[in-house]
């Protein structure tokens, strides 16, 4: 099938890149000039495992670049709108871009096509869509608006991509879904799992997604309420894990013993410095601004995103526990992205620690295997070192800091990290490391929810001349 993807982002691009995966005729459209040049010169614009294979794999043959949208659409079946939906100043969705998108097709639609909307978007989006169109001129019996919500996860975009727990199709005609699923086909069916190219799944069985076909509406509603619920679990085991440090209990413990209760699940209840990205901020603050709308107070958002704020403040209590005073201190920092396995630091629970702590006037040097540009732009250089290794951000700090859960790190050589560190002592903000091995190494290791590895049973290295 020809299909358009407006917007070349984290979804739009790995959108395009796996629907031509799936044996489609895909044209990606971007109107930043810089990612578009970059797009068309062969290069991969983001951080993300297998889509430079999918690029390459795909690229000149099913896979094209353009920045002019009308030709895009009326060479396509289907249109996919992939552009940002940031939030207001209220905390409401941006849907400027969308409806600038919505005008902009309306004018190139000649037979029919369907338009889906892969942003996040709020409930009644696709009627304004439709709405829109047809007052710019498109034939209200040329075309139907569907609402087809993302579920990837930036890190394991691709492989979320191709192999997804569900597909949702929110479609208000016959024909629409039909071409959704049509479009879907090589994964409902399976037989793209058959393939001897077939990009590997990481979790190893390879199982046919179930499809949900519904109205729009509701699938508008179940992206919010995914991320909702998502980030509920989030807050919800990082406020029990506050109750774990209260009382001298461990939250690994607390986390099997209430995870393998089966209708728990262990997934997303990780303890950290809270969540962040470009979705889960944005998404619960446009949901509640969605139930405020319908006369619903949701205060239950309002208590996920206080948890949420309030797990970076205590990060930060305990690096003055640590540390005693800031001024002055050199912190080395390992992580951040505002996750692992992406270059994403759109809200990122790290740079706001980072931001705090030179306001507090300590000296960063800091080390992210994929983020160091894009931080960069974002906080500057005043105070900041941006540095090569996770080796390079120890040397000679008083304390480090993990804030990003790269597996890159898992494996960091203890002994030379100790050496390096002016004290031994990590801050672990995403529960990365082992306490017992922590303390093995002789580190004061402070996590989240667990047990200090307290400093009176850590020795100190020699003073140096570099001190
Ligand atoms: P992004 O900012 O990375 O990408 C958006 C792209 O759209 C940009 O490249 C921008 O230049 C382009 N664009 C904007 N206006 C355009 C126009 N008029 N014509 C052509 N291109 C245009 O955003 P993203 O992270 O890819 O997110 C896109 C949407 O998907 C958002 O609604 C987001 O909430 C949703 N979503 C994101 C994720 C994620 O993990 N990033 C996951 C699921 C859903």
């Amino acid at each position: 099938m020809n299909i358009a993807v407006i917007g070349s982002g984290y979804v739009g691009l790995v959108a395009g890149a796996c629907f031509a995966e799936l044996g489609h005729e895909v044209v990606l459209v971007d109107n930043d000039p810089l990612k578009y040049a970059a797009l068309a010169r062969g290069e991969c614009p983001i951080h993300e495992e297998h889509l430079p294979e999918l690029l390459a794999r795909h690229r000149g043959k099913r896979l094209a670049f353009s920045d002019c949208l009308p030709a895009a659409v009326r060479a396509s079946r289907a249109v996919f709108i992939a552009v940002g939906t940031p939030p207001t100043h209220n905390g409401e969705a941006d849907l400027t871009y969308v409806e600038s998108v919505a005008r902009a097709i309306a004018g190139a639609v000649d037979d029919y096509k369907i338009i889906v909307a892969k942003s996040t978007v709020p409930v009644y989006t696709s009627d304004w869509v439709r709405r829109v169109m047809i007052l710019n001129g498109a034939p209200g019996d040329r075309f139907d608006v569907a609402s087809n919500p993302e579920f990837l996860r930036e890190g394991t975009a691709v492989t979320d991509f191709l192999y997804p727990d569900r597909i949702v199709i929110g479609a208000n005609t016959p024909a629409c879904s039909n071409i959704l699923q049509e479009i879907y086909q090589p994964l409902l069916d399976g037989s793209y799992y058959q393939r001897q190219d077939a990009i590997p799944n990481p979790r190893c069985t390879a199982m046919p997604p179930p499809v949900i076909v519904t109205s729009t509406k509701s699938a508008e509603v179940i992206k919010y309420a995914s991320n909702a619920f998502l980030a509920m679990k989030i807050s919800f085991i990082n406020a029990v894990a506050t109750i774990c440090e209260s009382v001298g209990a461990n939250v690994d413990d607390v986390r099997d013993g209430i995870g393998t209760d089966t209708r728990i699940g262990k997934r997303f209840l990780y303890p950290g410095i809270g969540y962040g990205g470009s979705c889960f901020p944005k998404d619960l603050s446009a949901y509640r601004a969605v139930a405020h709308e319908c006369g619903y107070d949701f205060r239950l958002l309002e208590e996920v995103m206080h948890i949420n704020d309030n797990q970076r403040q205590r990060f930060l209590q305990k690096v003055r526990k640590a540390l005693w005073t800031l001024k002055g201190k050199r912190v080395g920092v390992l992580g951040l992205a505002f996750k692992g396995g992406t270059d994403d630091v759109r809200e990122s629970p790290a740079l706001a620690i980072i931001e705090s702590l030179v306001a507090e006037g300590c000296e960063i040097q800091a080390y992210d295997p994929a983020a160091n540009e894009r931080a960069r732009e974002i906080l500057g250089t005043r105070n900041i070192r941006y540095v090569d290794s996770a080796y390079a951000a120890a040397e000679n700090a008083d304390a480090l800091l993990v804030l990003t859960e790269w597996e890159e790190f898992k494996s960091v050589d203890f002994a030379r990290v100790r050496e390096l560190l002016r004290y031994p002592i990590m801050i672990d903000g995403r529960n990365l490391f082992d306490p017992e091995t922590m303390r093995e190494h002789g580190f004061m290791y402070l996590s989240v929810g667990r047990p200090d590895v307290s400093f009176k049973e850590v020795k100190t290295r020699k003073a140096t001349a570099a001190d």
